[in-house]
């Protein structure tokens, strides 16, 4: 049997907001996005010291955003947001890795093969040397 507690009595508020202890863990179908609202193809963002991009990880199907956060990057720091025609009015987001010694993108393609056509066209306007 349930003990039926009345909370009113105990002082306790009666709805419970359940905050999610479980940090958010993006998965291979949720891709990286950057929201903005502007119709340039290829917006570059950067900082000497600390920037702070407002992302959201968008399941790749249903194109829900699950998730939304900032990246508190710290710099010298260059990010390409490069438009996401299967996302509209969203942008994924590229970057140099120095350690590997190319481009990333947040794309599916781009993950899943480590090469794609936002990453063929960084490389296009600035050649590596
Ligand atoms: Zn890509």
């Amino acid at each position: 049997m349930q003990k039926i507690v009345n909370q009113a009595a105990t002082g306790q508020p009666a709805v419970t907001r359940i905050v999610s202890i479980e940090p958010f863990i993006p998965r291979s179908y949720h891709v990286l996005l950057v929201e903005m609202d502007t119709t340039e193809k290829h917006v570059i963002v950067s900082s000497p010291d600390v920037l702070n991009l407002k992302v959201c990880y968008v399941h790749c199907m249903t194109k829900e955003v699950k998730h939304a956060t900032v990246f508190h990057l710290t710099g010298p720091i260059t990010i390409h947001l490069l438009s996401a025609k299967k996302f509209p009015g969203y942008y994924y987001v590229c970057k140099w890795s120095e350690r590997h010694h190319r481009y990333a993108c947040s794309s599916l393609e781009g993950k899943q093969c480590g090469f794609c056509s936002h990453i063929d066209e960084l490389a296009q306007l600035h050649p590596v040397a």
